[in-house]
Parts: C-alpha cells; sequence; structure tokens
C-alpha cells in the first residue's frame, strides 16, 4: 500500500536563473484545471490498480513550483480528489498519527488567505522558499521577494497556528554574487525555522545560469566555496542544536520530514501532475514533464504517464546504498572489502564506524555520489574499488 502522496503544483510567477523544475510561468495559474486533471490523473491510476493508497495517508506533500501562488481553497481540497477523508481537518492533534500535510509556498504569495486556508483545511507544515535575506542576491536569482517578505510570511504561518516550518536556503553562488552565506544562516536561525534544507546550486542545461555561465557573462560557482559553505552551514546548525539528519536537511528534534524519510527508505510512493515520479512495488514511472504536455494527455487518455521501468537488482542495490548514506542513520554494511573501503574513509574523515552502521561525515557528504559508487562496487562478490583520492568535489545536495 502507498502511504506517501507527492502533488506538483507547476506554476511560478517568474522562473529563477537556475530552475530546471517541470514549472510553467503564469502568475494567475488556472488552478481549478490543474485539480481536475491531477484528480483525473490519480482516477485513472486506481482504475488500472497502480495506486493502492492506504486507506490513512502518512504524507502528503504538495511541491512545485509555487503552490502558493493558487486559490488556497484547491490545495484543501486535495484529500477529497484522494477519496481519502482529512483527518487533519477539525481539533489540532499532533503526533505520528497525524497525516503530515506539507505545502511549498514562496514568501511573495504567501498572503493572509493563503495562511488562513490552508491551517484551516489541515496543512501542517509549510516549506518556505526563502534562499536569502539579501536583496541583492534573491534579484540576481529571479526572485520575487524581499527579507521582509520572507520574515513575514513566517509570521503569518504562525499566526495561522501552523509551526512545523522549513526554510530553503541556496549556498554555493558565483563568486561574483557578494552575500555573506554566514549572515544568511544566522538570519534564517534567528527566525527559529525547525527544519533548514540546503540547496547547493547547480548550473543545469537551459536555464538563465547556464546560459550567462557558458556566455562568460557569470563566472562558474567554484568548488572551494560550495564546500566551504556547505561546511560552514553544517557547523553553525549543529551548533544551533539542528540534527543534521540528512546530507541537505538539518531539523530540530522532532522535526525531521517524514515525506522526505519516505523517499530516503524506499517506501512507495505516488507522484501525481506534470513531472512527477512514482515507485511501488520495484516500479517506478514518470509522467510527462510539461504541464501543458501532461495536462493534454490526461485530457486525452486520463492519465499523464511517459514511462515506466522495473527496477534491476543491480541498480537496486545502488540505490540502497546512496539513499542509506544519504542520512545520519547510516548503513548496516559488513564484508571484508567493505571493511577496508570504510577504514580509508575513516582515515580521511568521510566517514564514522560503529557496531551498527557507516555514517558519512559532512565532509564526505560532500562526495556522496562517488563514495556510493565506490562502496557498492566493494558489496560486489568479486569486484575491487579503486580508491576514492581526488579532491572533495561536489555532490548534488539537491533533493
Ligand atoms: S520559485 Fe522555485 S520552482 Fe519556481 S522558478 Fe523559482 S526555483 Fe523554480
Amino acid at each position: 500500500m502507498i502511504a506517501h502522496v507527492y502533488v506538483h503544483a507547476p506554476f511560478c510567477a517568474r522562473r529563477c536563473v537556475y530552475c530546471d523544475f517541470a514549472v510553467t510561468v503564469n502568475r494567475t495559474p488556472a488552478g481549478a484545471t490543474w485539480l481536475a486533471a491531477v484528480s483525473r490523473e490519480f482516477g485513472t491510476l486506481r482504475a488500472w490498480g497502480d495506486a493502492p493508497l492506504a486507506p490513512e495517508l502518512d504524507t502528503l506533500y504538495v511541491g512545485g513550483g509555487t503552490p502558493s501562488l493558487l486559490d488556497p481553497r484547491l490545495v484543501g481540497r486535495l484529500p477529497a480528489a484522494l477519496g481519502r477523508g482529512n483527518r487533519n481537518a477539525g481539533p489540532k492533534r499532533d503526533g505520528p498519527e497525524t497525516l503530515e500535510w506539507t505545502a511549498e509556498a514562496n514568501p511573495e504569495s504567501f498572503t493572509e488567505a493563503v495562511a488562513r486556508e490552508w491551517a484551516a483545511a489541515g496543512v501542517n507544515r509549510i516549506s518556505f522558499g526563502v534562499q536569502s535575506f539579501d536583496r541583492a542576491t534573491t534579484e540576481w536569482m529571479g526572485r520575487l521577494h524581499s527579507p521582509s517578505d520572507a520574515e513575514a510570511a513566517v509570521a503569518r504561518a504562525r499566526t495561522a497556528g501552523v509551526d512545523n516550518l522549513s526554510l530553503d536556503l541556496i549556498f554555493g553562488l558565483p563568486d561574483t554574487v557578494s552575500r555573506s552565506w554566514e549572515t544568511d544562516l544566522h538570519r534564517a536561525l534567528d527566525l527559529s525555522p525547525p527544519h533548514v534544507s540546503l540547496y547547493g546550486l547547480t548550473v543545469e542545461k537551459g536555464t538563465q545560469l547556464f546560459r550567462d555561465v557558458t556566455s562568460g557573462r557569470t563566472p562558474r560557482p567554484s568548488h572551494a566555496r560550495y564546500q566551504e559553505e556547505y561546511l560552514l552551514a553544517a557547523e553553525l546548525l549543529a551548533d544551533a542544536g539542528y540534527e543534521h539528519y540528512e546530507v541537505s536537511n538539518f531539523a530540530l528534534p522532532g522535526f525531521a520530514s517524514r515525506h522526505n524519510r519516505a523517499y530516503w527508505s524506499g517506501a512507495s510512493y505516488l507522484g501525481l501532475g506534470n513531472g512527477a515520479h512514482s515507485f511501488h512495488d520495484g516500479r517506478r514511472w514518470w509522467n510527462e514533464r510539461e504541464w501543458e504536455e501532461y495536462a493534454a494527455l490526461v485530457a486525452q487518455n486520463g492519465h499523464g504517464r511517459a514511462g515506466q521501468e522495473r527496477t534491476s537488482p543491480k541498480r537496486s542495490r545502488l540505490e540502497s546504498v546512496w539513499l542509506g548514506l544519504r542520512t545520519a542513520q547510516g548503513l548496516e554494511v559488513a564484508g571484508r572489502s567493505v571493511d577496508r573501503v570504510v577504514r580509508r574513509w575513516e582515515a580521511r574523515g568521510l566517514a564514522t564506524r560503529d557496531d551498527t552502521a557507516v555514517r558519512l561525515t559532512p565532509l564526505g557528504w560532500l562526495l556522496l555520489d562517488d563514495l556510493a559508487v565506490e562502496l557498492d562496487l566493494a558489496l560486489q562478490p568479486v569486484a575491487h574499488p579503486p580508491p576514492v583520492d581526488a579532491p572533495a568535489d561536489r555532490a548534488n545536495l539537491s533533493t
């Protein structure tokens, strides 16, 4: 049974310079069309038997894009669209029996009406795309909010009764963007968010940033700055009492994201909307990436599926190694060739090991992708992995 659902809301008022997500620029999105499309997609999957949802969902995540651009009443209708009652409605309850219902918001569109409607509907976790508290930096990114918008949005959420808040921050910017990362981290901490997510900037093809970097208008972000800022964040947030529970996520005790943990633990999940991915019973499938194509496909065929595959045992093993190493819980592994690899990592400060698991340090997380491949090779009966001797390079820390 599937207990975790992601719904993609693809609309943004403007595209940020670095963004290659499945979004469409539209300040006044056709929200009713969106809700009808994802509802119809779900109905088709249910008829196919591809979406055996648990009677009670554990997590529901509305991401984007910018869900706060939508008519806020539409987000509240999602449980009904999934054929589920809304056990978050009514008197507020805490604890694991409550649905963790997250919605993403950008500060400038998180109005009092959005805060009120979402809270009344049962949204109990809000993830804000803050990225920076420096106005020149958010302008460079192409974002529409000011630092005071971010602070006001956090206050609005709390006034509406939603305290489980996460702030997204971006690090590793090009050297020509001179904001102080340390100041940004302190500004975030001043707001006491229970959760912080870090995004390491990457230059993706097709983005404005890619064009600027390849034409020489903007210098390529440096590896040194990326590493320095990541390690500084890990240190400052740990000192402030946050658990670095996953490569790019930090939480005060009790506030780790249950939805993201489900992804990292290999649980089944259902993704609805354009560009969404799903995983269940060893099979993955994904939807058309562009909103217009997805919407046309759903209108025509009742679903937006673009492809599917069954995960091979080899790929499953590499994925479990990679997912295990992402988290502070680490990975339970044993064997002589594994011991050799892990001893090398420990000597370089990349990992620690105790009786139960191997865990990467923040320095190791910077090399996550390479280390996962190295450990996976060590787990193969006959393979002998080459050591990872290259200097610490960037891993893709975006989620
Ligand atoms: S707000 Fe987020 S999803 Fe929208 S364009 Fe910017 S980075 Fe992309």
